[in-house]
């Protein structure tokens, strides 16, 4: 039996994992680093099945920083990201996203946002009359208002997966197609993996980045972790609508969200409190779309009483069942197993900080973004650190 030994074994290739991976590198570029992804066609991966939005509206200061964080590296991504010569292209849109009020979440709204502006997010408050004027489309029975994040926006969650993969390989990280079946722990540390070809490889960091497998993984460890994997589904419809340009992404006080595609094509999704867990099931289903979103839409965009199913599909949001946020950091009664979990539905956005941090942690580098606010040891203390009811989606 082989045995082979790195600084630190990441399992799960996903964007995080991926994300990680560079940051490592681009650091140290003496650390010897593994990423161990068993399905690089990535057909279950959440990043791959994401919408691949990005938004500063959030209620914690943290959360918000992570999203300035993104938006900066994403100033520069392509040619950070260049192997090469070649650029990638991770067709960033930055169409803006517009929550919708009602009375309930007034209160919330008011404060994400002054906390927003004070961090020089540019965030606005719009009224309905306001909201009408400029999209007359909607109807906004029920409404008190919105706030429009100008800076939020859409792009290719592939491509941004792909980039940090191809420049963490380029910086000499090992990628490694193979499926983690075991961890091999000595007292209270961890020491290593066991592949399914039955090979060990040895490390003394072991970074849990299997996304929607988190608390599988960390179940090999005797670690119980709040993170299920939960389905979610997205349905992408055609409509008579014809908006000369691309609409803000609306986001309902309900969770209900539509993101403009261009011409009348759009696509929704909504989580539903009885969505199940599961690891198994991708099933799209469209009547998930004609009972629980279409009515809700219908209700704010009356034109949308007519259109056309062209397809959707099913992934799995990794939710955080303790507080919904993220959960970065080594898990505290078991030395060397780091944690890079439970975002929910808000992940994709957050790797480029999640990323930084979880290099920095491992290597010992004072962190540019202080998130110890989602140390795992908060779990284990029972102190959960909540956003808001309306915004964790
Ligand atoms: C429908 C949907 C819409 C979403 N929309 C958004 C959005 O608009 N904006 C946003 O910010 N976030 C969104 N998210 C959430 C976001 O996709 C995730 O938070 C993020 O992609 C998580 O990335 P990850 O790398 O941790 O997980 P993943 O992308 O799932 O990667 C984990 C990888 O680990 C691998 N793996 C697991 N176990 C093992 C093992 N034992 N051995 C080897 N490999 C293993 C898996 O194969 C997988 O490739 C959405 C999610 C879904 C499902």
């Amino acid at each position: 039996m082989n045995n082979r030994h790195y600084d630190v074994i990441i399992v799960g290739g996903g964007v995080m994992g991926c994300a990680i991976a560079y940051y490592l590198r681009k650091f140290d570029s003496q650390i010897k680093v593994a990423l161990i992804e068993k399905d690089p066609t990535y057909s279950r991966a959440s990043t791959t099945l994401s919408d691949g939005n990005t938004r500063i509206q959030f209620n914690i200061r943290e959360n918000i920083a992570m999203s300035q964080y993104g938006l900066d590296v994403l100033a520069t991504f392509a040619q950070e990201m260049a192997v090469d010569g070649e650029m990638p292209d991770v067709a960033f849109r930055q169409q803006g996203n517009l929550f919708l009020i009602d009375e309930a979440s007034r209160e919330e709204s008011e404060q994400g946002l002054a906390l927003q502006q004070t961090l020089g997010c540019q965030v606005e408050w719009l009224t309905p009359a306001e909201i009408q004027q400029i999209y007359p489309l909607y109807n906004l029975a029920g409404c008190v208002g919105g706030t429009l994040g100008r800076q939020d926006g859409t792009m290719s969650p592939l491509a941004v997966l792909l980039a940090y993969k191809q420049k963490a390989i380029a910086l000499g990280t090992q990628f490694i197609q193979a499926e983690v079946v075991g961890l091999y722990r000595e007292g209270n540390r961890l020491t290593g993996v066991q592949l399914a070809n039955s090979e060990r490889l040895d490390a003394p960091v072991i970074v849990n980045a299997a996304g929607p497998w988190a608390a599988h993984l960390a179940e090999m460890a005797q670690v119980i972790l709040p993170v299920q994997p939960v389905k979610r589904q997205v349905t992408v419809f055609d409509t008579p609508a014809r908006p000369q340009t691309i609409l803000p992404a609306l986001f309902f006080p309900s969770g209900l969200y539509l993101i403009h595609e261009g011409d009348g094509h759009f696509m929704a999704g909504k989580s539903l409190p009885d969505d199940p867990v599961t690891l198994d099931d991708f099933t799209w289903e469209r009547t998930h779309f004609e009972e629980h979103l279409w009515p809700e839409l219908v209700a704010t965009i009356p034109l949308f009483d007519r259109l056309k199913i062209t397809g959707g599909w099913a992934g799995l949001y990794e939710v955080n069942s303790f507080d919904g946020n993220a959960i970065l950091g080594e898990w505290p009664e078991l030395g060397g197993f780091f944690l890079a979990n439970g975002f929910s539905g808000h992940g994709f956005q957050q790797c480029h900080a999640v990323g930084r941090f979880l290099a920095e942690l491992i290597l010992g580098r004072p962190p540019v973004l202080d998130l110890s606010i989602f140390s795992p040891r908060r779990i284990l203390e029972n102190q959960p650190v909540f956003e808001s009811q309306r915004k964790i989606i």
